[in-house]
């Protein structure tokens, strides 16, 4: 357990952390503060550089009260000193990239992750002069090979991003800070209830809040939690000179959704097993992967690692012909899950990833490494992000598909 973690359970810290009764108007729930500006008590300077913490609200892009709740509320489940919340998931990778990274570094990242986090450390960081190994991440010892003199980050991802591959979290930490370098880890999948990421070594834990934190589906948003003197270096440099901050308003919907996250995830993990151990009883399904399962590649660090396995499931129908021709059954057919991007809302989500434009577009792994991920993979993925309707009616709904 990371020191930090709150010293209260997490259903009561979901709600609670970061939140106090308006001292103006006794108002319960948290107040909704759409003010770009703040009226200042004294004549401060006009640089990021001044902005000192408690100090006050000063602008919205420097702090907003009701982000900083949420903020607080993240930090809170991710037992850290602080957090950052960001416009999107994309913008929480590209706060922890560009925030500690320079021309001439490098990084390891992992060799398959969310599609944007894999185009931007191919494309966009060796563009500007920082050194990227792509490396399973899997394979501690593959992480020990890559690691250099001038490594300032790992970037890992569990489970990740569409395969449910996992990193073991302890491992790669020890290594990463023996050589001097930070570990951040993308823990959008496993959520905050998933792993205790902060407990286990990970120095900056991002989330896509889009995902299961903000939880309905109706908010775009992202999160970078960690020590105070990192997520400082953060809010300066991504918050305030890149710009990429979260909306009030986004904030106050997320963090509404948030409230409920322990017990959400506990219904996510339980509906997702339900339809995985359904999945893998049918003929035409011809692997099921979901880190609850005991047929999980790694159900051992599965076990050892992961507090709640989630409700994200992958899973195989044959060849890439098969997956989409399932897919185009599913967009006609299916009434309640929709076949749709993105996951960990409370409406169930389906989308076919054929391994082989994947590639191409995003990972372009050969050798060991595309072996690696067509073991979970094969010529396609359905990617099902299981919501939380009755497990029951899901099953009917894929039944009449497969
Ligand atoms: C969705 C996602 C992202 C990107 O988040 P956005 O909020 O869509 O920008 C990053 N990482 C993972 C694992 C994701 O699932």
């Amino acid at each position: 357990m990371s020191e930090f973690r709150n010293a209260r359970g997490p259903m009561t810290t979901a709600i609670h952390a970061g939140e106090a009764p308006d001292p103006a108007t006794g108002a319960s729930a948290p107040p909704l503060h759409m003010s770009s500006t703040f009226l200042s008590g004294d004549v401060a300077g006009f640089s990021a550089h001044d902005l000192v913490e408690e100090g006050g609200f000063v602008y919205t892009r420097w702090g907003n009260p009701t982000v900083d709740m949420l903020e607080r509320k993240i930090a809170a489940l991710e037992g850290t000193e602080a957090c950052l919340a960001t416009a999107s998931g994309m913008a929480a990778a590209s706060a922890i990239f560009f925030t500690f990274l320079s021309a001439g570094d490098h990084v390891v990242v992992s060799d398959v992750s969310y599609a944007g986090v894999a185009e931007l450390a191919r494309d966009t960081l060796p563009r500007l002069g920082i050194d990227v190994s792509l490396v399973d991440m899997s394979d501690p010892g593959a992480v020990a090979a890559a690691l250099r003199d001038n490594t300032k980050l790992v970037h890992c991802e569990t489970p990740v991003n569409p395969i449910g591959r996992l990193t073991d979290l302890a491992s790669v930490a020890q290594l990463a800070h023996e050589a001097g370098a930070l570990l951040s880890c993308d823990a959008t999948f496993a959520s905050p209830l998933g792993q205790d990421c902060a407990g286990l070594g990970v120095d900056l834990v991002m989330h896509s809040v889009t995902k299961y934190i903000g939880g309905h589906g109706d908010a775009v948003g992202g999160a970078v939690a960690g020590a105070r003197d990192l997520v400082a270096q953060l809010r300066l440099e991504a918050g305030i000179h890149h710009g990429g901050v979260m909306s009030p308003f986004n904030a106050w919907l997320i963090a509404r959704g948030a409230a409920t996250l322990p017990l959400r995830m506990r219904a996510h993990e339980a509906g997702a097993l339900e339809v995985a151990r359904w999945l893998e009883t049918r003929p035409g399904v011809t692997r099921v992967i979901h880190p609850g399962l005991p047929s999980h590649p790694q159900a051992e660090l599965a076990a050892r690692q992961m507090t709640n396995s989630s409700g994200m499931i992958a899973f195989q129908v044959g060849d890439a012909v098969a997956g989409r021709r399932l897919a185009e059954a599913m967009i006609e057919r299916l009434d309640i899950i929709h076949y749709a991007v993105s996951l960990g809302h409370h409406r169930s989500l389906i989308f076919w990833m054929e391994t082989e434009p994947l590639m191409e577009t995003s990972f372009r792994l050969t050798g060991p490494q595309l072996e690696s991920y067509r073991a979970y993979a094969g010529d396609g993925i359905f990617r099902l992000s299981v919501g939380l309707e009755d497990p029951e009616d899901l099953i009917a709904d894929l039944a009449k598909v497969l």
